[in-house]
């Protein structure tokens, strides 16, 4: 029997915020669109559903200051000056092999700095207010404004206008892989729907959008290792993204670009089932792991830019656990209260000693550490909590840098914390109209990327630029798409 087959200009895969920004704009080019999600419309919208989605500016007009410093100095691995050097020139003269290279392009990365406010005005536009909204962070280092409602809210206005429009959307309908015809170009996608039915969705253009591999424990284990069995999605979306995007592109020749061996880490308690059950007070207490025992700086700096890199330490603690140990002088940090998203209490106890027991870690241990920790703690000096305040530890290994004080006035109070994974950064490399690139640095024709499908991202996030890389990545993607002349 033959597969049921549908024919659009321009196939979308995703419903997150790359996808309906690149479904809507392709439809308002005038092309015909259809979005696959995988998901029930009940559950659509991927991470961009569960997340406040931040974006890196300062302004509605301006993007953060260090935004292309950020991006570009977490370069991946060590590059040859040589090719540092012919970077300066436009991308058209570069070898092949440096086109098609795993590394923060500036071209690409320019081209978001520039794109993200007009994209931004755009949504603005569809019915979207962007405001500086609070954050679950007391100390910050850099600006964020946000859309009022969330991610929710982008996904929801967005998908209006498609239906309103009747745009097909084909929910529970997983892409998997791509077809391609004989002079290689992309011309459609192979999918199933329910009850592992084939279809097959042909257009002149496949715009992938949806998402990546944090949720493929496979893809997690082969790329991030056996500690990523600690590691589980920070919100529900995440499980729909199994990186069959990536994969099926990588598949027919596309370049990997992104760091695959990494991922955009958020410290949770893993007790909580609500979405993002960060619990941000670390700073202002110790953090032990299951032998009752410091191993990190709890407090280098703001803690948005320093909970990533002591998660990523964290996972190669015994069992990926922690425990963030606090007394009661939590209460003189102001609306300490916002940086607890975990539903569930906190263990409390009148003792260091019995704090231990009720956590299963050795009390002679944490209590040495304590301690340890107390004797090291600075006599003078003000805390300052809404400010990096340099009351450091003295000759303490590993030392606390700021907001050190004794833990000594109970009730004690402490929560696990475990590693989540918001999604990963390995990816593919796309140039500067979002189109997908072979491993030779040539364009594969018809094939576009979106959002998480597009590996931007070495060694560490840069906070508050994924729903900004969608929806940017997404109306770059949608446009040049609808505009694709039939072959
Ligand atoms: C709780 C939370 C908080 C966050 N906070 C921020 C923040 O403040 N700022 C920020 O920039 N980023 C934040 N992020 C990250 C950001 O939300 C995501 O990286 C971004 O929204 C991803 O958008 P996307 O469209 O690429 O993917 P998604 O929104 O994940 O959408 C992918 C879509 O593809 C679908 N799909 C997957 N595979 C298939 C398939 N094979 N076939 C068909 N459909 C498929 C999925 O169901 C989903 O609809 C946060 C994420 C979470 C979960």
């Amino acid at each position: 029997m033959a597969v049921e087959s549908h024919r659009f200009d321009v196939v979308v895969v995703g419903h997150g915020v790359a996808g309906m920004c690149a479904a809507l704009t392709a439809h308002q080019q005038g092309a015909s669109v259809c979005v696959l999600e995988r998901a029930p419309k009940e559950d659509r919208g991927g991470n961009t559903r569960w997340t406040e989605a931040f974006w890196r500016m300062k302004s509605h007009e301006e993007v953060a200051d260090d935004l292309e410093d950020q991006l570009a100095e977490r370069t991946g691995g060590y590059l040859e000056p040589e090719l540092v050097h012919s970077m300066n020139r436009s991308s058209e003269t570069w070898p092949g092999y440096l086109r098609a290279m795993s590394f923060p392009d500036p071209e690409l990365i320019s081209m978001f700095a520039e794109q993200a406010p007009p994209t931004l005005a755009w949504l603005e536009d569809q019915g979207l207010r962007f405001d500086f909204l609070p954050i679950h962070q007391i100390v910050q280092s850099f600006p964020k404004l946000a859309p009022v409602g969330g991610g929710l809210q982008i996904v929801e206005s967005l998908v209006e206008k498609l239906e309103a429009d009747d745009v097909p959307i084909y929910y529970r309908t997983t892409a998997r892989g791509l077809i391609q015809d004989g002079d290689g170009a992309v011309i459609g996608v192979d999918a199933v729907e329910r009850r592992n039915k084939p279809m097959q969705f042909r257009g002149r253009a496949v715009i992938l959008a949806c998402g990546g591999y944090e949720g493929n424990p496979e893809m997690m284990t082969h790329y991030i290792g056996r500690n990523a069995v600690n590691v589980r999605p920070v919100a529900r979306g995440g499980y729909y993204n199994k990186g069959e995007g990536i994969r099926m592109a990588l598949d027919i020749g596309a370049a990997p670009a992104g760091e695959y061996g990494n991922f955009h880490a958020e410290p949770i308690d893993p007790r909580a089932s609500d979405p993002e059950p960060a619990v941000m007070v670390f700073p202002y207490g110790i953090l032990v792991n299951k032998h009752g025992q410091r191993f990190i700086d709890e407090s280098p700096g703001p803690v948005d830019r320093t909970y990533e890199p002591i998660c990523y330490r964290l996972l190669n603690e015994d069992d990926g656990i922690a425990y963030i140990i606090c007394d009661n002088k939590l209460k003189d940090v102001p609306n300490y209260q916002r940086a607890i998203r975990s539903e569930v209490p906190p263990i409390t106890a009148d003792s260091i000693g019995a704090l231990a027991n009720e956590l299963g870690i050795p009390g002679d241990a944490l209590q040495e550490t304590v301690t340890l920790y107390n004797a090291a703690c600075p006599a003078d000096g003000e805390f300052k909590p809404e400010e990096v305040d340099g009351l450091a530890t003295r000759g303490l290994q590993p030392r606390k840098s700021n907001w050190a004080r004794a833990l000594d006035r109970p009730p004690f109070r402490a929560w696990p914390m475990t590693v989540s994974n918001v999604f990963t950064f390995g990816g593919l490399k796309v140039n500067t109209k979002a189109q997908v690139l072979n491993s030779d640095g040539e364009v594969i024709p018809g094939l576009y990327a979106a959002g998480e499908v597009v590996g931007i991202y070495y060694r560490y996030y840069t906070g508050a630029t994924s729903v900004m890389r969608g929806a940017t990545f997404g109306r770059i993607a949608g446009r040049d798409a609808a505009q694709l002349q039939a072959p």
